[in-house]
């Protein structure tokens, strides 16, 4: 490995360079040893801190297709939710420990003995199951939150722990993660004697949260040196991370305490988590990748095609766009705009860019389908993307793709996506929209018809409103009877030109939980209606299921 200028050359006893954080007191760092393993264990909180996000609340079936693809994906460990806060949670952490191979299935709780008994019966039958539990330990958690003094929360802690070892005893692969919450505030004396105490107890993964996301790299960095020098028992396990993005530093932060010695990041598909997120997937991710050179053969498991498919699949799900400028998964992450810095690309790809597009799937395909484009071109060109299906589902599809392809003559890749969003249903379709009429214009007021199949056969209503797409939502309500505050609409093109298909997102409100309704069409009427009937399907499916 080449040192930069700026780093001194260290070297250890067999004359192997150091890893620096270089703002960090060079003798606390927490050299690689040949004990310490060079695997990033990765940790995927999206469906625990990320499901929090305000109006990101996913159904069951979201919850587990997204757990499949992180299993795609090859994270390490999928924290499934907090199963003590709703019996919808525990039933969506059950769902994924026993349906979804590959990671290991964690589930939430705190230091109550109560919480931790309900997430082990969640996961119990998963084949690695964990339990995190945690508890507050800094000055002002303590003082807010639990109430209790230095040597009530640390046995709070080491009960806990001890606990929740007792229920894993009979399990194989069982494992129990101890979180200090709010550790960056902690007095790092007490947060020895924590971490010490809870490794005894039997926790084999400690996790140090940056619970507000107030650390600086070169202080957090520290922080874990200093665990390292202080805990004598500390060999016992793996040093985890839990940084939160509300100075802009989680990843930051994270880097430092991984070259100071920690061995497992939580992190989040898009960086999504409470407030302004946590630590970003992507960018921990490729970071280590791009590089090596600062990195030393520290690696993750993660199969970085299946980055942009799950960033897109995340960001549809919870109704939460990804920002174009954002780095690896953004829209414009890749795309050179400048004459200078295009010429470049086109002459030699690396003189602007760092990361080759498809290494993280990004799939720049040049096969355009056509009206005149056969089953099996379609079935071809959807396995590369990702998606397979049974005959019944290709001939459905296949329907679909050549109604857009005569309007639109070429069908790319996120047509098709569109295309598949709009298609294949997570849950069972109540009401199924058949057809839509407008009546508009600009001294009208505007009329809509639509015609939803039911149980009952074809229902049509009409009705004016504000707008098309007011007047279809009205039209809707007299069929479905379910009336619901909408409370975002966003549309947007899939592709370029005047004949791309419209995507529609949209959220509604029922008792208090957020549905998100996605419906595609090149009439953007159409998709606006289709996205109402699917938000309905899926308050019906809440409701009733
Ligand atoms: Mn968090």
């Amino acid at each position: 490995m080449g040192l930069t200028a700026t780093e001194p050359d260290l070297r250890d006893a067999e004359g192997e360079p150091i890893l620096l954080n270089h703002k960090t007191n060079h003798t606390n760092i927490q050299k690689e040893s040949n004990v310490m393993s060079d695997k990033i264990f990765i940790f995927d909180t999206t469906l625990r801190d990320a499901e929090q996000t305000p109006g990101a609340a996913l159904n069951l079936e979201e919850k587990l297709e997204i757990a499949k693809h992180l299993a795609k994906l090859n994270v390490d460990i999928i924290e499934a939710g907090f199963p003590v806060s709703s019996p919808g949670d525990f039933d969506a952490v059950e769902r994924i420990a026993n349906e979804v191979e590959g990671p290991e299935i964690c589930a939430l709780s705190r230091v109550v003995e109560k919480d931790i008994t309900i997430a082990w019966r969640a996961i119990k039958d998963a084949l690695k199951p964990r339990i995190h539990t945690f508890v507050g330990t800094s000055p002002i958690h303590r003082g807010g939150i639990t109430r209790t003094s230095r040597e009530e929360t640390l046995k709070m802690a080491i009960d806990a722990v001890a606990y929740a070892k007792s229920l894993c005893a009979g399990h194989p692969n069982a494992t129990v993660e101890f979180s200090p919450m709010d550790a960056a505030r902690t007095e790092p004396s007490y947060l020895h004697e924590v971490v010490e105490a809870t490794i005894d107890a039997g926790a084999t993964v400690i996790n140090i949260p940056d619970t507000v996301g107030y650390a600086m790299p070169s202080e957090f960095g520290q922080l874990i040196a200093d665990i390292f020098a202080n805990v004598p028992n500390i060999d016992k396990a793996i040093i985890s991370v839990h940084c939160h993005n509300d100075l802009g530093m989680a990843v930051a932060n994270s880097i430092a305490a991984i070259k100071n010695g920690a061995r497992q990041v939580e992190c989040t598909v898009n960086g999504l988590g409470e407030r302004a997120g946590n630590t970003s997937l992507e960018e921990i991710v490729m970071v280590i990748r791009t590089r090596q050179d600062h990195f030393k053969g520290v690696h993750t498991g993660i199969n970085i095609k299946e980055i942009i498919p799950i960033s897109r699949r995340v960001s549809r799900t919870m109704g939460i766009p990804v920002q174009p400028n954002k780095a690896i998964v953004g829209a414009n992450a890749f795309a050179h705009s400048s004459g200078i810095h295009q010429d470049g690309v086109i002459k030699q790809r690396d003189t602007f860019e760092i990361i080759a597009p498809e290494d993280v799937g990004l799939k720049e395909s040049l096969i355009v389908l056509s009206p005149r484009s056969g089953r099996n071109a379609l079935k071809h060109r959807l396995a590369a993307l990702g998606y397979e299906m049974t005959p019944e589902q290709l001939d459905k599809i296949y329907e679909r793709f050549l109604a857009v392809a005569d309007k639109k003559k070429a069908v790319h890749d996120a047509d098709l996506e569109a295309i598949m969003r709009d298609e294949v249903r997570s849950i069972p379709e109540v009401f199924h929209f058949e057809y839509i009429q407008v009546v508009s214009g600009t001294k009208i007021s505007p009329t809509t018809t639509v015609g939803v199949r039911t149980e009952a056969g074809v229902i049509e209503e009409a009705s004016t409103g504000d707008g098309p797409v007011d007047a279809a939502y009205k039209a809707i309500d007299r069929i479905a009877k379910i009336p619901l505050t909408l409370t975002d609409y966003q549309i947007r093109s899939v592709t370029e030109g005047k004949d791309a298909i419209g995507e529609v997102t949209i959220k509604v409100q029922d008792n208090g939980h957020s549905i998100i309704g996605h419906g595609a069409s090149t009439d953007i009427i159409e998709a606006s209606a289709k996205a109402y009937i699917d938000a309905i399907n899926k308050v019906v499916h809440l409701r009733y299921e």
